[in-house]
């Protein structure tokens, strides 16, 4: 059964590319028919941060991706990892080693002097001499001194590098607690994790996790190291480029569908489909087809998708999502036709609730500019006439096309165009020259709430 994981460590938010990751391995997982497990990786207690730890498990919630069983805690399976590195002192496959930190600077330092990449000598590898006071020691995994290490990597090929590249690393630090690359090996393989997609940042780890799978016997399982994603200018994702953090998208008015489906094409295609439900993904996934060099990250490309998803979604969806952007039309009498008029003019849920906003309040202000150009000189007398024939109508006016027909007819009387009426109708109505269509906009409102806002814009401009 294919075991997929995802592996964060809780020092900082989930950012966007743990999520894609995740996502990678979470669908695969879902495509086998297998499991998928968070791992929270919190061995480097100095680093942890509860904040972070709760931002993932939230992230993981929002989007709605599962985990099978519980999330796994590595701080609380330090038990488990000194069995194994007291087995390999035993097998004699790890040592102490005592040299002190000024030793190993010192070593360092030489080392690059002479050109040569910094690494541990193997001082200690063989040591059967009295160990010197006062150093607590760390341990060291006897790393091969010949040979290649060679393994498959399910994106980036053949990895094939010289076993002596590996030096003889850190297991357990002096205070005892044991190093990402000896857990996660040891995780990996106990956990019956079968096919590991991670990040290409660890690439070079690989090697080292692989002494440890061999020094204990474990199969090694399936690689896949995703490429990174680039900002729009092809440099390091960073801060700058606007939200990285997984739940600031959500502040931002994003729908998680559309996050996941923007993430998912950075990296991975199937042939030139853009718009992928999390449901398809899920049965036609595979990271074999994840590519091999970094992709863009591309706003344009984001919000593209948020607008999709946003107006795809029913009246009754959209008003349970606004509502914790401020907008309450979960029991207003015009929701459908509110929802209907607005929900292409939003990119957004911020957005689209801007858009509600303006239509549902009268307007504080009235936009200088539109003003200028669309409240003429006649343009009060134009509306005053509008409303009397409105408030005049001898037929019920419910729904937009109810508004409309009074539009055309006063349009009509008038011998005017509609430009006339329409401009400082909607700088009345809204303050401004943008907006929904101006029949939808009275059959929400309604007519009286028309009459009093174009007597507002009368008196005020
Ligand atoms: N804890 C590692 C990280 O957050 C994950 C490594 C892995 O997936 O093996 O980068």
């Amino acid at each position: 059964m294919t075991v997929a994981r995802f592996a964060p460590s809780p020092t900082g938010y989930l950012h966007i590319g743990g999520l894609r990751t995740a996502l990678f391995s979470w669908l695969w997982a879902k495509k086998m028919g297998g499991k998928f497990l968070l791992r929270i990786e919190d061995t480097d207690m100095a680093r942890n941060s509860q904040e972070a730890l709760v931002a993932i498990i939230e992230a993981f919630e929002w989007v709605g991706m599962d985990y099978d069983g519980e999330v796994i805690y590595q701080s609380q399976r330090f038990d488990i990892y000194n069995q194994y590195i007291v087995r390999l002192l035993e097998e004699s496959k790890a040592y102490k080693c005592y040299m002190s930190k000024e030793e190993l600077d010192a070593l360092r330092e030489s080392q690059m002097k002479a050109g040569e990449r910094p690494r541990y000598d193997g001082k200690y590898r063989d040591f059967d001499g009295t160990p010197p006071l006062g150093v607590e020691p760390v341990i060291r995994i006897k790393a091969p001194q010949e040979g290649r290490i060679i393994f498959r990597d399910g994106v980036k090929g053949e990895i094939d590098i010289a076993a002596d590249e590996v030096d003889d690393f850190v297991i357990a630090r002096a205070d005892g607690s044991p190093t990402y690359n000896f857990v996660v090996a040891i995780d990996d393989a106990l956990m019956g994790v079968t096919d590991v997609i991670r990040g290409d940042d660890h690439l070079y780890n690989t090697p080292k996790q692989i002494v440890v799978y061999n020094a204990l016997g474990f199969a090694l399982p399936n690689f896949y190291h995703v490429a990174m994603i680039n900002n729009e200018q092809g440099k390091k994702l960073s801060k700058r480029d606007g939200a990285t953090d997984v739940m600031e998208y959500q502040k931002l008015g994003y729908l998680p569908e559309a996050l996941l489906n923007f993430l998912v094409r950075l990296g991975w295609s199937y042939g030139d489909q853009e718009i992928f439900s999390v449901e398809e993904l899920q049965t036609i996934f595979e990271p074999k087809s994840l590519s091999k060099s970094s992709s863009n990250y591309n706003l344009d490309k984001l919000l593209w998708l948020n607008a999709h998803y946003i107006k795809n979604k029913t009246n009754a969806e959209l008003a349970q999502l606004l509502h914790p952007f401020g907008i309450d039309i979960r029991e207003h009498d015009e929701r459908e036709l509110l929802l209907d008029a607005t929900k292409e003019r939003g990119k957004t849920l911020v957005e689209l609730a801007e858009q509600i906003m303006m239509i549902l309040k009268a307007p504080e202000s009235y936009d200088e500019k539109a003003v200028k150009k669309g409240f003429k000189a006649d343009s009060k007398e134009t509306l005053l006439d509008f409303i009397t024939m409105l408030e005049g109508w001898d037929k019920a006016l419910h729904l937009p096309c109810d508004y409309h027909n009074v539009l055309e007819h006063f349009v009509a009387t008038k011998e005017i165009g509609f430009g006339k009426i329409g401009q400082p109708l909607r700088i009345a109505l809204l303050g401004s020259m943008t907006g929904s269509s101006l029949d939808e906009i009275m059959a929400i409102i309604g007519t009286k709430e028309t009459a009093d806002r174009v007597k507002r814009a009368i008196a005020l401009l």
